[in-house]
């Protein structure tokens, strides 16, 4: 998430939480059947390739929309956030990895996000 939590739309974030909210389990294309059966049986979403498991952060906050009706979400310890959060946004890790970037996201290209 790239904005604080209450604070004006500055950047190209627009505040919709998902990267706060959903996380990574599995490769669709790892999974075994037994394995595929198993997380869809439990409502797991699918996305980009990946079972996402609905976990909202517990600092993820709703705020009042800004006028449009549309729901914002900021984050509660923005000043404090970890390290992980700050790097956020498509930025290549120092192991190379890329985080997860949910559809969508509007911080990031459309080759984020993807699982490698
Ligand atoms: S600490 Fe803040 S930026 Fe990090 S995952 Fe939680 S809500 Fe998002
Ligand atoms: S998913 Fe992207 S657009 Fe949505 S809050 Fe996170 S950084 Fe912003």
């Amino acid at each position: 998430m790239n904005s604080p939590f209450s604070s004006p739309a500055t950047s190209a974030c627009k505040r919709c939480g998902e990267c706060c909210r959903w996380l990574p389990v599995a490769l669709v294309r790892q999974c075994k059947p037994h394995q595929l059966h198993y997380l869809r049986e439990r409502g797991l979403k699918e996305s980009g390739g990946m079972f996402l498991a609905d976990a909202p952060c517990r600092h993820l906050k709703k705020e009042e929309p800004d006028g449009d009706g549309i729901p914002r979400w900021g984050c509660a310890i923005y000043e404090r956030r970890p390290a992980t959060c700050r790097d956020f946004c498509g930025k290549t890790l120092s192991g190379g990895k890329r985080y997860f970037v949910p559809e969508g996201c509007t911080m990031t290209s459309d080759s984020h996000g993807k699982p490698e």
